[in-house]
């Protein structure tokens, strides 16, 4: 039972440390990437509800360690339950259908980057961003569909134990960003959105 409690609280240490670190090394980060959307909409290519981008479609196997808001934290973290870097190098997955805007390496605390725009039906646009990844799966320009494998889960080359920061915006072409504020303007909710429009 005291075995039990003891390591609840270690593993719960883990996770608040983990947490810590990316704040501090995202906020460190002073690179500020603007691209632009430099694709026409094709009409047929709108969304069509959304997914999580792990453990398609419904995050089976994953937890968020640090939720939107959560210590200012401007997206959520996913990670595999078998905790420490189970996960690495699991697939990460478009969560609708959208437009490549954006895929390279950054560096400082983001390391490898998907960014995404969706066209919503009633005309409305978000963009999702994917970070920390291992391998980038696809390029700049491309359109993929619900469920594409876009990448893989990693570590922003050694700077986290493995796992998937992951932002909905509703500004889309946003600077990279801060990773954390308390100002939420031009970000969503990512869990809320989605389950909002499966
Ligand atoms: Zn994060």
């Amino acid at each position: 039972m005291i075995l039990n409690k003891l390591l609840c609280v270690i593993i719960m240490s883990i996770v608040f440390f983990q947490c810590k670190k990316e704040k501090q090394l995202i906020v460190n980060a002073t690179q500020q990437i603007v691209e632009k959307e430099s694709v026409k909409l094709d009409t047929l290519k709108l969304t069509k509800g959304y997914g999580f981008p792990v453990g398609k479609p419904d995050a089976k196997r994953y937890y968020n360690a640090q939720k939107f808001q959560e210590n200012n934290h401007l997206g959520d973290d996913w990670n595999g339950v078998g905790g420490g870097n189970t996960d690495l190098g699991d697939p990460i997955y478009a969560i609708a259908n959208g437009y490549v805007s954006f895929a390279k390496d950054v560096k400082g605390g983001w390391g490898n980057i998907i960014r995404i725009i969706h066209h919503n039906p009633d005309a409305t646009k978000v963009e999702s961003l994917y970070a920390h990844c291992q391998k980038l799966l696809v390029n700049k320009g491309d359109y993929v569909t619900k469920g594409t494998k876009i990448a893989t889960i990693g570590t922003a080359d050694g700077a986290y134990l493995a796992h998937l920061h992951f932002e909905i915006r509703d500004q889309i072409n946003l600077p990279i960003g801060p990773g954390y504020s308390s100002d939420i303007k031009g970000y969503l909710n990512p869990t809320k959105y989605i389950n909002n429009n499966r």
